[in-house]
């Protein structure tokens, strides 16, 4: 920007920007430096100019803002009851975008040519609208229609379109809704019929659905909501933000939206669209819908009408459709906020990418690739690191497909053009078979617990060696094991494991994930050398449990494991709380859930070994829960004392640490921290020994955090290489 005047007013003007910057300007530095005055009498922005050195932002999709709300629901304003109002302050942006820089012509929005109004507007420097590529009105913009699944001919359009919805909807219908990063599936979110019906055609047994609520009085009606949730629910991001179901509630949410659950994800409207169809001054007015991606269980979301129409419409009775195209897919983000009123992210989505996260000094460029589930990418420029939207589960074709594109559009859009490659050491994810086989770069391996370790370790711009604590369910070990429970003094180089959870045999491998009964008879099987208990050999079958036993001693198709995602798992089907699961981590969430209500309890005996690494043997654990259920303890109990035992052997694993290292921070990470009351009970054990604790707050801990970590290792590596050679 170039501001002329005299020096008082222009310094003051420089001070002013940081203070009244528009609510969604990220201010990163100021610099200053002069210029010949040249006598300009008018504020002007000039048109981009492609600068291949340079990049810029790209911001992030923004939920309609306050100002915009307002003039939807005033029949005065021109914009009234329109869809698709939006500001400088608010709209689409990412979704919308098809190349840089950002500017109309370059989205999807290029399609409506503005009208003199909308014209006047954005070239207006004090409208609200100035420069903002995606304004339209009815009179130019897009539009809605509504259609019949399997018959493209509209039913309905506009406004009416809107009404047809609502009124499907409050029947019982599922409908696919265009949205702002892809399509969601929607039905009544107290219509327990219609949401098992949703599930039935979405192939979803149990997995909890997002429920968009009304408005923040909604969601006070449905969950406990805290001031810091609160805060989430109306930022301007809008996530998904996971809360304390309430009891006996009128009109409560159906039980098949989450079942066994006792949290709920919700999220309040965040496009005009959305607004619209929660009108409260309609006669049919829903407070709650179920709000899932449009997709069948684990495909990427669906973005185009045509493809709306083919893959949702078997699913949906109708579609709500818009002809503003959606350019990139990007999911609804989750969040949780803890006690402390810091959020932990679960999914880092919409709303939230590409914004990039960043480093505490600049780094060469490098590309990571992620894991295998919850994939996403991250590139790094300079002091940046740019972590994608969520891409999903690879081994998806679909997604994978979805994968390669947002490398390469990744590397267009921040015009990065990275030098080297970071990879999981797992040789079968197809995220480490491109990185070898197709990216074309020179490749770094990062052992995956060290890459969750590392990603805390990016968060905080922190190079020092810390004491990682990295549990997850399944991640490829230096020694071809399944690691899991793994304690690594790291630094974002290099670490060594310090310590994990004794292995144990995960019968029939991925069949184990899958049916954690098997997990708990090979935990069993080593903590009674004398037999495994009759009582759970019943459980699981005579036969079974002889097939299991026998596959354990010829060492057929049971790998090693020191996951503690699994000993989750293994614990919630040895008290019967669940034996099978539908979706990952079913059984451990179940067990945590089961505990909520149990203050903190006695630890189990538990204890690290002296060899190294150390390893915590998990029989005795095992047995003292197999004698704390025959004496008939209620399981919750049970289910609280476990968690408090790992939440102890965790601390003793750290003071062990301190006393042999000096390391006095601790960091969190893995998907087993996305468990509350562990995260919560291991943080405070930790602060009352006087260690420093990391968690996640920018990327999850889940590995959906992993690409973060990879590329902050490697980039690091590639600076000491380059500065050796
Ligand atoms: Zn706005
Ligand atoms: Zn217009
Ligand atoms: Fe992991």
């Amino acid at each position: 920007m170039e501001v002329e005047g005299p020096a008082d007013r222009v310094q003051a003007f420089v001070e002013a920007i940081p203070r009244e910057r528009p609510p969604l300007a990220a201010i990163d530095r100021i610099e200053q430096r002069e210029v010949p005055a040249l006598g300009e009498r008018a504020f002007r922005i000039r048109s981009s100019r492609g600068d291949p050195s340079r990049f810029t932002r790209i911001s992030p999709d923004v939920a309609t803002c306050e100002e915009c709300r307002r003039e939807l629901f005033d029949p005065r304003d021109r914009r009234y009851r329109y869809p698709f109002i939006n500001c400088t302050n608010c709209g689409p942006r990412f979704t919308i975008l098809r190349d840089i820089p950002y500017d109309r012509p370059n989205t999807t929005m290029a399609a409506f040519p503005m009208c003199s109004e909308c014209e006047r507007e954005y070239h207006d420097p004090l409208d609200r609208r100035f420069h903002a590529q995606p304004n339209a009105c009815p009179r130019c913009g897009p539009h809605v229609w509504f259609e019949k699944s399997g018959d493209s001919v509209p039913l309905a359009e506009r406004e009416e379109a809107i009404a047809l919805a609502r009124r499907w909807l409050v029947e019982g219908c599922i409908l696919a809704i265009k949205g702002l990063g892809g399509f969601h599936l929607a039905c009544d979110a107290r219509n327990g019929e219609a949401v098992a019906r949703l599930r039935r055609r979405k192939r979803r047994s149990e997995k909890p659905f997002a429920v968009m609520v009304a408005d923040l009085n909604w969601a006070r009606h449905f969950c406990h909501v805290s001031e810091g949730e609160a805060r989430a629910l109306l930022d301007y991001r809008r996530p998904i933000v996971l809360l304390d179901r309430r009891q006996g509630v009128s009109e409560p949410i159906a039980e098949e939206v989450a079942p066994g659950n006792r949290t709920l994800g919700l999220f309040l409207p965040y496009t005009p669209l959305h607004e619209l169809l929660f009108d409260p001054s309609q006669p049919d007015f829903l407070p709650a819908l179920v709000m899932t991606s449009g997709n069948l269980s684990e495909e990427p979301i669906a973005i185009g009408n045509e493809e709306a129409r083919r893959r949702l419409g078997p699913l949906a009775d109708g579609l709500l459709l818009h002809n503003r195209e959606i350019c990139t897919r990007c999911d609804d983000s989750v969040i949780r906020v803890e006690p402390d009123g810091a959020p932990t992210p679960i999914r880092r989505s919409r709303g939230y990418a590409p914004d990039p996260i960043r480093f505490h000094r600049r780094l060469p460029s490098v590309l990571a690739v992620g894991a295998e589930l919850k994939n996403t990418i991250c590139l790094t420029r300079e002091e940046y690191a740019f972590p994608s939207q969520h891409i999903g589960d690879l081994k998806n074709a679909e997604a994978y497909g979805f994968f390669r594109h947002t490398i390469d559009y990744f590397r267009r859009l921040f015009r990065i053009d990275p030098g080297w490659v970071a990879y999981d050491l797992h040789p079968d994810y197809l995220s480490t078979r491109y990185a070898l086989e197709e990216s074309g770069l020179p490749g770094i391996g990062i052992q995956h617990h060290h890459a969750h370790i590392v990603a805390l370790l990016a968060e905080y711009g922190l190079e020092e060696p810390i004491f990682g604590v990295s549990l997850d369910g399944t991640g490829y070990g230096l020694d071809g094991a399944i690691w899991g429970g793994e304690f690594l003094i790291a630094d974002p180089v290099e670490f060594r494991r310090w310590g994990h959870l004794r292995y144990f045999p995960l019968i029939g491998g991925d069949q184990a994930v899958l049916e954690p009964l098997r997990v708990a008879y090979a935990l069993a099987e080593r903590a009674f050398p004398d037999g495994v208990p009759e009582a759970l050999i019943r459980r699981i079958g005579e036969e079974r449990a002889a097939l299991f036993k026998r596959m354990i001693v010829r060492g057929v198709n049971c790998p090693p494991t020191s996951s503690m995602g699994r000993l989750f798992d293994g614990i919630s089907a040895l008290i019967g709380v669940c034996e099978r699961v539908s979706y990952e981590a079913q059984a451990a969430i179940e067990l945590e859930h089961l505990a909520e209500d149990v203050d903190a309890l006695e630890a189990y005996p538990f204890s690290w070994d002296q060899e190294s690494p150390a390893q915590l043997d998990p029989c005795s654990i095992v047995r003292a829960v197999w004698e704390d259920l025959q004496r008939g303890t209620p399981r919750a109990r049970i289910a609280g004392r476990f968690h408090e035992t790992i939440a102890q052997a965790i601390c003793q694993a750290c003071l062990r640490a301190r006393e042999e290292t000096g390391i006095r921070t601790v960091g969190l990470s893995g998907g087993v921290f996305q468990n509350r009351r562990l995260l919560r009970r291991t943080h405070a054990l930790l602060e009352a020994e006087g260690f420093r604790v990391l968690r996640h707050h920018k990327v999850p801990p889940n590995d959906g955090g992993i690409a973060l970590g990879q590329a902050y290792s490697a980039a690091l590596q590639v600076e000491r290489k380059t500065a050796e050679t």
